[in-house]
């Protein structure tokens, strides 16, 4: 049996440790176009803003590739998979035939259209190769301009910060977060963001830069011109799929696999942030593109190719973070279209210095936002994630003092 794993990261890794575990004697290739060692993609923000070093950032050592017998290919990339022939074909021509494909290729940074993009100092905010990009501009750059107002965006706006740079945000839409978040939500962070200083301007897009080799200044669409001398894309992701033939393996937003992460290929499985699997609170297929998920799918991915039938239960979207005093959690269907068939408490919101939003399919919980008071973010997590029926008055999860013993009790 040989296994093939496109992709060097966590879902990758996991599979082949999974693998491995199962079979100690198929072959197993790890083709990743990063060439270095499976390594933790957060932290890569942790080193930009200079709260670890680099060294920190690997999740597991060379070693592991000769103590699992792993034939690492590294600093490869894979252009092209045939389904029929059973390979995939590298950038220099090779081919590498399998028994078992995990495609495990994760996301690529959504690109811009805007004029200019050529010029130096314009980074993307996914790999270290980018962040190392990024530090070898420092010196001499003051100003920085950050595109998107997601997690990763306000990850690249922070650690500019850090690293004494000035900072603008330029967000598309109206508010920050607004994938994750609803408008008061949205507003509440917005606010916060500008009472703090932070130049963040909302609703508009860079259409050019301009610069005579290194960026100088962007052209937004509503007519700014603004000065900076180093830019940062941060403007979410997209399945990285494009060596996939689509009309062989079924795609959506990503690769859609099944509740054992197997495409519509039996021979060929999907897991992290490539997949497309159900989503628990939405009950539909959904990428849920963070590292939890990628690490379970990945996991499971390889006992079901080495033969243990492993069902994967869906995955749940969940963001926690700090933007200056407030904690902000995002749980699962979090932020639904107004005509959805959902009905939603809310409670605080501007000028209360909390917020929650809580949305319930019929009387299962499906979704929560929270600001500050984060504290029975857990319990929440547990109703979504198991689907527990409630047979109270879902307003009793508006209150502050609420918790399992209460819920149990009632
Ligand atoms: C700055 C940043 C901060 C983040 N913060 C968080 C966080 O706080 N919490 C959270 O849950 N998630 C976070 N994430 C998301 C998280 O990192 C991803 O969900 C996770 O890394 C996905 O793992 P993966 O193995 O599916 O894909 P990846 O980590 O992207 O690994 C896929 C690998 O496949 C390689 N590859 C792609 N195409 C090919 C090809 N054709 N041939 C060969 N190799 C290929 C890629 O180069 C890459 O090395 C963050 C991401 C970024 C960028």
């Amino acid at each position: 049996m040989h296994y093939v794993i496109i992709g060097n990261g966590i879902a990758g890794i996991n599979a082949a440790e999974a693998i491995r575990a199962l079979d100690p004697d198929g072959r197993i290739t790890l083709i990743g176009d990063e060439s270095f060692p499976p390594y933790s993609r957060p932290m890569i923000s942790n080193v930009l803003e200079g709260s670890q070093p680099h060294e920190r950032l690997p999740i597991r050592g060379t070693a592991i590739y000769s103590e699992l017998k792993i034939t690492p290919v590294l600093g490869q990339r894979v252009v092209r998979l045939d389904v029929d022939g059973n390979w995939v074909e590298l950038i220099d021509g090779v081919r590498v035939a399998f028994d078992r494909l995990l495609i495990a290729s994760g996301a690529d940074p959504r690109p811009i259209n805007a004029d200019g993009l050529d010029l130096a100092n314009i980074f993307f905010m996914r790999t270290q190769a980018h962040v190392k990009s990024q530090l070898e501009a420092l010196p001499g750059a003051h100003r920085a301009l950050v595109l998107g107002g997601g997690l990763v965006g306000f990850k690249a706006a922070y650690g500019l910060l850090r690293r004494g740079l000035s900072v603008t945000m330029l967000i598309s839409s109206d508010y920050p977060l607004s994938l994750q978040v609803d408008e008061t939500a949205g507003h509440l962070i917005l606010n916060r963001l500008l009472d703090h200083g932070l130049d963040v301007r909302v609703g508009t897009s860079v259409s050019a830069f301009e610069g005579t080799g290194r960026v100088q200044a962007a052209l937004t669409d509503d007519g700014q011109r603004l000065a900076c001398d180093l830019v940062v894309i941060g403007k979410g992701v997209r399945p990285a799929q494009s060596f996939v033939p689509r009309d062989r393996i079924e795609t959506d937003m990503g690769i859609l696999v099944d509740d054992h992460l197997q495409t519509s290929v039996d021979t060929i499985y999907a897991a992290g942030d490539v997949a497309e699997s159900i989503d628990i609170a939405r009950g539909c297929r959904w990428v849920n593109a963070i590292w939890p998920e990628a690490a379970a799918q990945g996991r499971i991915a390889g006992f079901n190719m080495a033969g243990r039938a492993v069902a994967y239960p869906g995955s749940l979207s969940r963001n926690v973070m700090r933007i200056y005093d407030l904690d902000v959690m995002t749980l699962g269907y979090a932020n639904p279209p107004a005509d959805a068939p959902l009905r939603i408490l809310r409670s605080g919101g501007v000028g209360k210095g909390f917020y929650r939003s809580l949305v319930f399919r019929g009387n299962l919980l499906v979704g929560a936002i929270l600001i500050n008071h984060i504290e029975q973010g857990g319990v929440l997590r547990a109703l979504i994630e198991n689907g527990v029926p409630l047979d109270i008055d879902p307003a009793a999860l508006m209150a502050s003092d609420f918790n399992f013993a209460k819920l149990l009790a009632a």
